[in-house]
């Protein structure tokens, strides 16, 4: 009997339209010869309001690649909140492919853990650790992985009254300097995010970040290459050859990862064996910090000038389009899509076996 898959996708994130192509690329590998013969396809789409759609509305939602229009408006969700379609008993296996919060921060793993149903990827404390820019870096700190300075700020301590700023300045810019980033403690895609190089600018990006969460962080910056290892597996983690992504923006933005052309990929990235084999191995130490399981993309800073490697984050649920790093990452080290697909359900079969 096939292996029904449950293909989890869209989401109450920014990365809502991402996922819907992710989604699109696994589905089409999960139908393809080798795999159609061992899995049954069944899409959930979960609208921006949050509510799931039916497999019929969602395979049309993968067919068009388009969101379905909503309301946004919390009541409706209220009012449909537990309603799930019912094919959803059907399902044997998620896949969730959902970027950023409420999929990849460990909010819809719980769901997926009470409905006691196996599934790819990371399960909650992974997916929250790894989510959280702060735990994240508390985390890979512990595991004594390299990373820039930086400091935890909160989003009271940026909207205190009476206003404590002029202190805080003060501190963040004797400990970090300029330039530095700001964030967001718990987002993705660059949204939220600013390099600041003034305490004017400090001042507008702490705000901002203020608004999209309570938790912020400051990291000092550093001039660096921007390399890319993605990892597969679970108690015996492997780690792919190693990626460049190169752009000419100020940052790696929203915009400079969402507009074609903005940025290149270059797989595997001209760097020495020895760098390579530092990248990687930190690469499954940073997986193993937030306990990842199944897949996880880990981005790094390569200071050229001192051949320091510095870690930067872990993505549990990477982008995976047919263009994607992550895939590509894995075709380039011999394991094409469709493999790919299918050795992340045998790994998250394997996961949840007792
Ligand atoms: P996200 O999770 O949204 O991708 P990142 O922490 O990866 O957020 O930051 C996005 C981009 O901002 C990075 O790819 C890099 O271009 C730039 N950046 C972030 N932090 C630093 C830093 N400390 N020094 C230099 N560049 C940084
Ligand atoms: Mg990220
Ligand atoms: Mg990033």
């Amino acid at each position: 009997k096939k292996l029904r898959v449950g293909l989890l996708f869209g989401g109450r994130s920014g990365e809502h339209e991402v996922s819907i192509v992710s989604a699109s690329a696994i589905a089409k590998a999960i139908l393809t010869n080798g795999n159609a013969q061992k899995y049954e396809l069944l899409p959930f789409y979960i609208q921006k309001d949050g509510i799931w759609q039916g497999v019929e509305v969602s395979q049309q939602v993968l067919d068009s690649k388009q969101p379905l229009q909503t309301s946004a408006d919390s009541d409706s969700l209220k009012a449909n909140l537990w309603q799930f379609p019912p094919q959803v008993t059907e399902v044997d296996i998620w896949f969730p492919i959902l970027h950023g919060p409420n999929g990849e921060d460990g909010t819809l793993q719980g769901l997926l853990s009470l409905m006691q149903v196996p599934f790819v990827g990371t399960g909650v404390l992974g997916s929250a650790v790894g989510m959280d820019k702060i735990a994240m870096k508390m985390a890979f700190s512990q595991a004594g992985l390299p990373q820039v300075k930086y400091m935890a700020i909160s989003r009271s301590q940026v909207w205190s009254n009476p206003c404590v700023f002029p202190k805080l300045g003060d501190e963040i810019e004797a400990n970090l300097g300029y330039p530095c980033f700001v964030k967001p403690a718990n987002l993705g895609s660059s949204v939220g995010i600013s390099k600041v190089r003034s305490r004017q600018e400090l001042e507008v990006a702490l705000d901002n970040a203020a608004s999209y969460d309570r938790r912020i962080i400051v990291e000092a910056g550093v001039k660096a290459r921007e390399v890319e290892c993605a990892v597969l597996g679970n108690d015996y983690p492997q780690a792919s050859v190693v990626g460049e992504i190169t752009y000419n923006s100020d940052f790696y933005d929203y915009e400079t990862k969402y507009t074609e052309g903005k940025a290149d990929l270059f797989i595997p990235a001209k760097l020495s064996p020895e760098i390579t084999a530092k990248v990687q191995e930190m690469a499954i130490q940073a997986f193993q910090a937030v306990d990842a399981a199944g897949l996880a993309r880990v981005d790094f800073f390569y200071v050229e000038a001192t051949g320091e490697v510095l870690i930067n984050e872990i993505n549990t649920l990477p982008g995976f389009t047919s263009t994607s790093m992550y895939p590509q990452l894995w075709a380039a080290s011999g394991v094409p899509f469709a493999e790919l697909v299918d050795r992340l359900i045998q790994a998250a079969l394997e996961r949840f076996q007792k």
